[in-house]
């Protein structure tokens, strides 16, 4: 198990905190569905700074390799992993629907356990969501093995056939 790594958002932005670490995918428990295979780990550089608009931003770097399973065949696809989010800190819940309103930084609330992990988590998920799929004629969906597994299910969403799978 990776150790948690918790800040006090506006404490590391005052104090310029910087932080690089690693975690292993498999402690990452919301990822799992995604994954083919869920060994290796990730590399992660979290540093808190005031922007130049002078407000407080966490600058969050992600990046390593996943073996991911493709949303449509399941099959093995290796992505590469390369995240670069800028994040203001807002205080209250007002300030963050404001924050969203308008389209230029992406704003989260300014927390004093922020958990470094659960955040990493949620923007791996968020990359995952639009990119965990083979380009048209590299995907194996047409595989006849393959097919019956998910014509075997009764849902056409790969993540309920994928749970499936997993469960036998
Ligand atoms: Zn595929």
């Amino acid at each position: 198990m990776s150790v948690r790594f918790v800040i006090d958002a506006l404490d590391f932005v005052r104090k310029a905190g910087k932080r690089h670490g690693k975690i292993l995918l498999s402690d990452l428990d919301r990822v799992q569905d995604f994954l083919h295979e869920n060994s290796g780990e990730i590399d992660y550089w979290i540093n808190g700074d005031i922007g130049q608009d002078n407000k407080p931003y966490l600058f969050l770097r992600i990046k390593g390799e996943m073996n991911l399973s493709c949303q449509r065949c399941l099959g093995s696809l290796t992505q590469p992993l390369a995240i670069e989010r800028s994040l203001v800190l807002v205080e209250t819940e007002a300030e963050l629907i404001q924050a969203d309103e308008g389209e230029s930084v992406d704003a989260m609330l300014a927390v004093s356990d922020m958990d470094v992990q659960n955040l990493i988590e949620e923007e791996i998920i968020l990359s995952l969501a639009i990119s965990s799929r083979h380009k048209e004629g590299e995907c194996d969906i047409y595989n006849p093995k393959r097919y019956k597994t998910i014509e075997n299910t009764d849902s056409e969403n790969p993540f309920a056939a994928l749970k499936k799978l997993k469960k036998v």
